[in-house]
């Protein structure tokens, strides 16, 4: 655990008291702070209070009274469409506002450091997609190299859980903008920014809301390396705001979409080759075209950011491509669950927007494609240049008919309601050398408590139905 310091015997507020809340809770408390709780579900209130956590009604006239700090959790909306009653109170009782990652960051540092001949590094991970496969690839590769390296945020450990750093860990944090967002530290020693493309955006206001949460990585810290995707013109605009000129190195920039030709740092992935260029020469390059674990143009953007972080860690490029072949990729993105009859099965519940079922579409050929579930604002459009690679479609949800005919007369789709029957028809129809891929281009709630859920009850429906 992390201890928070800065709060030692002021009252800090603590909104939602699920996972991250009740570790900040803890965290507060182990700094020396006095905690006081508040959850609008009755179970977590009930958890927090069998902790000896102190409940008081936030919402409450008079609540902020005496308070120092509000913590908040990132699923409590804090700002769009509406601030949370608790929030609101907050700021207009003029109490900052913060949430487990601005704790983390003022308390990550601690004075044993000083006897350390390697100061730690944060590394954090944004963007719209890919996050998690760049935090977690970072993380395999370090460890493989046989540094001290934890992984945390929205992936792995809640951030406050993690253990104090030894002499030359690294912390590797993937963060949505949720997080971004409200933290009030923001100090990660490297930040990348994977890409952007429109999401959550009825959380953050519209895409200029979302970029902003985002930008804040980059903006607030000011690392010492920024790693920034350059493929839209938001990664662009970033990366010219952060560098001073073009040849200043510490923004290196990322692309897997086409040559970078810039003086500084560059590292692009094409035809499935990593290359990476300093100061106009060709320093390292990697094969990227067999790699089990990262499938397609979108890992190899994941591959070629996670390339720039460990490079600026001091790792060298073999020892970067060795890891990448051990690599296996995380469960429901881009996952090889099964292989029978010539037929491969793959698992990418995680696409739940329509940018990243269409990378999955662009990864693969011949495809019976499952997909739908509760479709995001936007529109389907952006499936349009994934769509060439399928053979026919196999929707689900609850909406599978509104779904199949938003999918247009591009692709034939037949409509299944369930994942039961769209598996059932997908395998019976599949012919050798096709994939049967799940990528929903949906989020899951009509149907399923969570993508994961999705996931798993894909894989068990194509186990049983091909005995
Ligand atoms: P995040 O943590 O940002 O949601 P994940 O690594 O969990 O990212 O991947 C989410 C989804 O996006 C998966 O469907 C995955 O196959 C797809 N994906 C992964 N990397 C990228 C990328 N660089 N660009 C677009 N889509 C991606």
């Amino acid at each position: 655990m992390i201890p928070v310091r800065g709060f030692d015997g002021a009252v800090v507020a603590v909104l939602g008291l699920g996972r991250s809340g009740l570790t900040a809770a803890r965290a507060l408390a182990a700094g020396g702070a006095e905690v006081i709780g508040w959850d609008d579900g009755e179970t977590g209130r009930a958890k927090a209070e069998a902790e000896g956590i102190v409940l008081r009604d936030l919402t409450k006239p008079g609540a902020f009274e005496g308070v120092a700090c509000l913590v908040t959790s990132p699923g409590i909306p804090h700002l769009y469409p509406a601030p949370h009653p608790a929030i609101a109170a907050a700021y207009a009782a003029g109490v900052p506002v913060d949430n487990d990652i601005g704790l983390f960051f003022r308390s990550f540092a601690t004075p044993e450091w000083d006897r350390y001949d390697v100061t730690p590094k944060v590394v954090a991970v944004t963007g719209s997609n890919g996050k998690s496969t760049t935090s977690a690839l970072i993380h395999h590769i370090l460890s493989e190299s046989g540094r001290e390296a934890q992984l945390a945020g929205n992936i792995g450990r809640g951030v406050l859980d993690i253990e104090p750093a030894g002499d030359g860990g690294v912390v590797v944090l993937e963060l949505s903008s949720y997080q971004t967002d409200l933290a009030r530290a923001l100090t990660p020693d490297v930040a990348i920014f994977t890409n952007l493309t429109p999401d959550h955006l009825d959380r953050h206001g519209g895409i200029g809301g979302y970029f902003a949460a985002k930008r804040r990585l980059f903006a607030e810290g000011g690392p010492d390396r920024a790693v920034i995707g350059v493929d839209e013109p938001e990664g662009l605009f970033l990366a010219g705001q952060m560098a001073e000129g073009p040849g200043d190195d510490r923004v290196i920039r990322v692309s897997a979409a086409s040559k970078l030709n810039g003086a500084g740092w560059n590292i692009f992935a094409r035809k499935g080759f990593l290359a990476e260029w300093r100061k106009g020469r060709q320093v390292g390059s990697v094969d990227l075209r067999n790699i089990p674990g990262l499938p397609g143009a979108h890992n190899h953007q994941n591959a070629c950011a996670a390339y720039a972080a460990c490079r600026t860690l001091g790792l060298g490029p073999k020892e970067i491509e060795r890891a990448f072949k051990s690599f296996e990729g995380l469960p429901h993105r881009s996952q090889r669950i099964a292989e029978a009859g010539g037929v491969a099965y793959v698992n990418d519940s995680k696409a739940t927007n329509v940018d990243s079922a269409a990378k999955a579409l662009s990864a693969f050929s011949a495809i019976r494609w499952i997909c739908g579930g509760l479709e995001k604002e936007g529109g389907l459009d952006g499936l349009r240049a994934g769509l060439a690679n399928v053979v026919k479609a196999y929707v689900i949800g609850r909406e599978a008919e509104g779904f199949a005919m938003r999918l247009g007369s591009d692709v034939e789709a037949e409509v299944c309601h369930t994942m039961e029957a769209a598996v059932a028809r997908a395998v019976a129809e599949a012919q050798p050398g096709e994939t049967v891929l799940l990528a929903p281009a949906a989020a899951s709630f009509d149907q399923y408590d969570s993508f994961e859920k999705r996931g798993d009850d894909f894989v068990e429906k194509v186990r049983s139905a091909l005995g």
